[in-house]
This record gives structure tokens, sequence and C-alpha cells, in this order.
């Protein structure tokens, strides 16, 4: 099975659960690339480099990355390394300067130089799902799977705009989102209908949990940045 083959599975598999799929995919990827990273990455000195320049992870991955498994301990190595760094960094002697010079010095050199290594991971993983999803969405399976969903979130519908390769792709995704967000937009306004008292002992459906759903929708997934 090529990689595309089984990204391609996977999409499948994440149009399944509620809310955006690209944000399911990416938040399972990004919980295993952190746990790996605690395995494999911690002695490697590019890894440690990387983080100390971004001053750790940012603050969904640094949470995210204390929900895995067996990674106190590359925690730990990891977040002493940054911390240690920063003591050095900013352990510098006034030279008789006006508090703000000292102060804006500590604080240049405490700026990150890099991004989090875990967004741009993220980041190029998610451009490899939205590939995949644009590549096979004239395909009956996926385009029936999808169909049961509440569509993509807007930042992944912007991402797969963007990336978007000729018209059949493009018109596959206005139509497939279309018709996503129109029937998530159905399904709030029976739920805005049924908080009438009028209409209250009619009791709720599939649309009950449709505010949750448009909220993954309209900011992302939880977690996800
Ligand atoms: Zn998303
Ligand atoms: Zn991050």
């Amino acid at each position: 099975m090529t990689k595309k083959d089984h990204l391609y599975s996977e999409l499948l598999d994440a149009c399944g659960k509620s809310g955006c799929p690209v944000c399911h995919l990416s938040l399972a990827f990004t919980r295993d690339y952190l746990e790996r990273t605690m395995y494999e990455g911690v002695n490697d000195p590019g890894v440690r480099a990387a983080l100390r320049e971004a001053r750790g992870y940012c603050n969904p991955h640094a949470w995210l990355l204390t929900e895995g498994h067996g990674v106190v301990l590359g925690t730990a190595i990891i977040q002493r390394d940054i911390l240690e760094t920063v003591v050095g960094i900013t352990d510098i002697a006034p030279r008789g300067r006006p508090v703000r010079r000292h102060a804006a010095e500590i604080l240049e050199r405490l700026q990150p130089a890099g991004r989090c290594p875990a967004c741009v991971h993220q980041r190029q993983f998610e451009d490899r799902a939205i590939h995949t999803l644009l590549k096979y969405l004239g395909d009956e399976q996926l385009a029936t799977t999808l169909e049961e969903t509440s569509g993509l979130c807007l930042a992944h519908f912007s991402r797969a705009l963007e990336l978007v390769e000729d018209s059949d792709q493009l018109k596959g995704l206005q139509r497939f989102q279309q018709e996503a967000l129109q029937g998530l937009c159905e399904e709030l306004t029976e739920l805005i209908r049924k908080h009438d008292y009028r209409y209250a002992d009619e009791g709720f459906h599939e649309e009950g949990d449709s505010w949750l759903r448009a909220t993954g929708i309209v900011s992302g997934e939880r977690g996800i940045r």
C-alpha cells in the first residue's frame, strides 16, 4: 500500500467522526508525532536545537504532549534543556544601562528564533491529507463518506482552496463544502426552533449537537491550534 493509499483510508475513517475530518487526522498525527519525538528524538541534537530555538512547543502542543503515554522522561529532558538555555541567555548584567534598555535586551534574547516544531510537522501533514482529499474527491466511496460529515473547518477549507490543482477538484470541493455547510445551517435552524417553548416537547434529534459541530467547523476542532 502506498503512502497516499494509506492516508486515503485514514481519511475515510476520519469522516466517520463528528467534525472536520482533516482536524481529526491532524490531531491523531500530532499526538503520534509528539510521542514518537519523546521516544526517538530526545537525544537527537537537531530536535533539541529546534525546541530550544522555538522556546519549546506552543501551548496546545505542549499540553497535548503531556496527555501522551510514556512521555514523562522525554518531556523532563527537553523542558530542562529549554529552561537551562533561558537561564543562560537571560543572565546578563545591567552594565550601567537604564532599566528599560536592560530589560529590552533580556526580552530580545528570550524571543523564539524558530517555530514550534510540532506546528511545522502538523502543517506539512495537513497539506498531505488535503492533497489526498482533493485527489480522491471524485472517488465514489470517499464522496459518499464525505456527504455524511459536516464539512471541513474554515481553516482547512481555506487551505484546500490554496492547494486545489484543477477545476474538477475545485468543483468537487465547493459542492461538498456548500452542501455540508447548508446541511449544518439547517440543523442549527432546527435546534434554534426547538428552543422556542412552543416546540420544546418535540425533543432533540441529530441536530442536538449541531451547535458543537458548528463550533468545530467555524473555529477548528478542539486543540487543533
Ligand atoms: Zn479542520
Ligand atoms: Zn505547535
